[in-house]
């Protein structure tokens, strides 16, 4: 099968991969392909919801025109630094550029051993490549960039965790998968030209309007921190928490990347974090922000001597830079929740009014989600909907009042405004009972019904469908907290 690669990190990028084969599938079965996504990237990838994408997809076949590659990355995990982490478990095939002229990876994710995998094994549980399915797709339904899945395959081939698990294969789309751990690899090299070659090569993939700025590897250090910025301010907006926002887990690109314990929040309370490995909740809701600057600072670190060649100086209009970052992030949240309960143009008090909604959220353990979907619901005559997630009805009628007030001072609170909140704010999220529940059906009981059902729920979020009410709820409160384990 030929397919329309057109491989450019290949080509220009020696120093940052390793040519790595794909380990081949015993009897694999394709359980889930993106007639969308494929139709994006071209004719012949639409094809392949066959035989023969199964055989690509599960890596018993490299298709003609790929260079299959294992890229290597160091990166801050939980705060230490590992010098040389790489795809331990994941081959670029190659890129493609699709139908709107944009140059995507496609990359298989649990697809054996590279030299980059230590003691790993190499493989994915297909558990995990449901859930990065699931929820990569959820996330671009949301219009948060992110990398998306094309295929998910079951390998037929076991692979040993805590207990024997079957194993599986993602296949992967994205911008790129060149991260800040990529550059802190460059860094860790101490050659200036590979620094270079990587920043141009960024800049030329990814920013390109840069390319004849004068000052351009400062203006291409702003342009990821924007990047970063809208995505973590997307991610609070709808209750996202990575879970392992590690600096090799942040693309260059703006993508979110890399779903391993990542969930949704349900009950408000910025304190939240799910993912067992984080035992401190470093990378906890309300930390993510926090988290960006930190992570950007690594960033700019491994720019220092493409900025100027007095060191002093670089640091110095590095950390102007980086100073800047809280604010902007400010901005861009009060941005997006200010959208999210009506408001286009923002006047003083709007900070305030979203922050005592969110008080009073988290006082009352409302549900995230549904409060802001109710919000929208209320305007038209719902008003139950929204009421009866709060046990003090006083606090938020008081809220409401106060809300009114301030939609009539520009507009109207009618059902127009209604509709346009309703675009913005879902009603289908992946829940985390509902994720456990379709991976464990598919997993032990070889039952991928609820799978499917929830992937086309979480892939229309915003359209109400009838009867759907189990969908939008969140879990019953129980003794068990929810836990995440990472996706390995
Ligand atoms: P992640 O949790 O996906 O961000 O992965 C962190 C690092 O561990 C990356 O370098 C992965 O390639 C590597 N890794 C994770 N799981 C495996 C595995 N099963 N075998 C080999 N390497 C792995
Ligand atoms: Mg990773």
């Amino acid at each position: 099968m030929e397919l329309n690669f057109d491989n450019s990190f290949a080509k220009e990028l020696k120093d940052f991969y390793e040519f790595t084969k794909a380990d081949k599938s015993t009897s694999p079965k394709l359980i889930k392909f993106n007639d969308s996504l494929a139709k994006k990237l071209g004719p012949e990838w639409e094809k392949l919801k066959s035989d023969s994408g199964l055989l690509i997809f599960s890596g018993n076949e490299a298709p003609k025109g790929s260079q299959s590659l294992s890229q290597v990355y160091s990166g801050h995990q939980f705060g230490g630094f590992s010098p040389l982490l790489g795809d331990g478990r994941a081959i670029l095939l190659g890129e493609v550029v699709d139908k709107d002229n944009i140059r995507r990876d496609i990359q298989l994710k649990g697809s054996g051993r590279t030299i980059f995998s230590r003691g790993g094994d190499g493989k994915s549980a297909l558990g995990p490549v449901l859930r990065e399915y699931l929820v990569s797709e959820a996330m671009h339904s949301l219009n948060i960039p992110t990398t998306r899945a094309l295929a998910a395959v079951s390998s037929g081939d076991d692979v040993y965790r805590e207990r024997v698990l079957p194993g599986g294969i993602l296949t992967r789309v994205a911008l790129s998968h060149i991260r800040v751990g990529t550059f802190q690899y460059a860094s860790t090299t101490g050659d200036i030209e590979k620094i270079k070659a990587l920043s141009d090569y960024s800049i030329n993939r990814h920013y390109k309007s840069l390319l004849p700025k004068k000052e351009k590897y400062i203006e291409f250090f702003e342009s990821v921190c924007d990047s970063q910025i809208n995505l973590i301010s997307k991610w609070m907006g709808i209750g996202f928490i990575h879970g392992v926002m590690n600096t090799d887990n942040m693309t260059i690109s703006g993508e979110t990347i890399d779903y391993g314990p990542c969930a949704f929040m349900d009950r408000y309370n910025p304190n939240t974090f799910f993912s067992s490995i984080d035992t401190q909740g470093r990378y906890a809701y309300s930390n993510q922000p926090l988290i960006l600057s930190w992570n950007l600072a690594r960033f700019a670190e491994t720019l220092i001597p493409l900025i100027d060649k007095n060191e002093q100086n670089a640091i110095e209009i590095l950390t102007q830079k980086i100073s800047l970052i809280q604010n902007k992030y400010e901005k861009a949240w009060l941005k997006v929740m200010s959208e999210k309960i009506g408001i286009i143009n923002i006047k003083d008090g709007d900070l305030d009014l979203i922050n005592n909604l969110l008080d009073i959220m988290k006082n009352e353990k409302a549900d995230f989600t549904l409060v802001f979907r109710y919000l929208a619901d209320f305007i038209i005559g719902k008003e139950y909907l929204l009421i009866n997630l709060f046990d003090n009805s006083k606090k938020i009628n008081e809220w409401i009042n106060n809300w009114k007030n301030r939609i009539e001072k520009e507009g109207k609170f009618d059902k127009s405004l209604c509709i346009k909140m309703k675009k913005i704010n879902p009603l289908y999220i992946p829940r985390n009972h509902l994720v456990e529940h379709a991976l464990d059906e598919a997993v032990s009981n070889d039952n991928y019904k609820p799978f499917h059902n929830l992937l086309s729920y979480v892939t229309s979020p915003f359209d109400e469908i009838s009867n759907s009410k189990e969908y939008t709820l969140p879990a019953p409160i129980t003794d068990k907290p929810y836990k995440t384990f990472c996706g390995t």
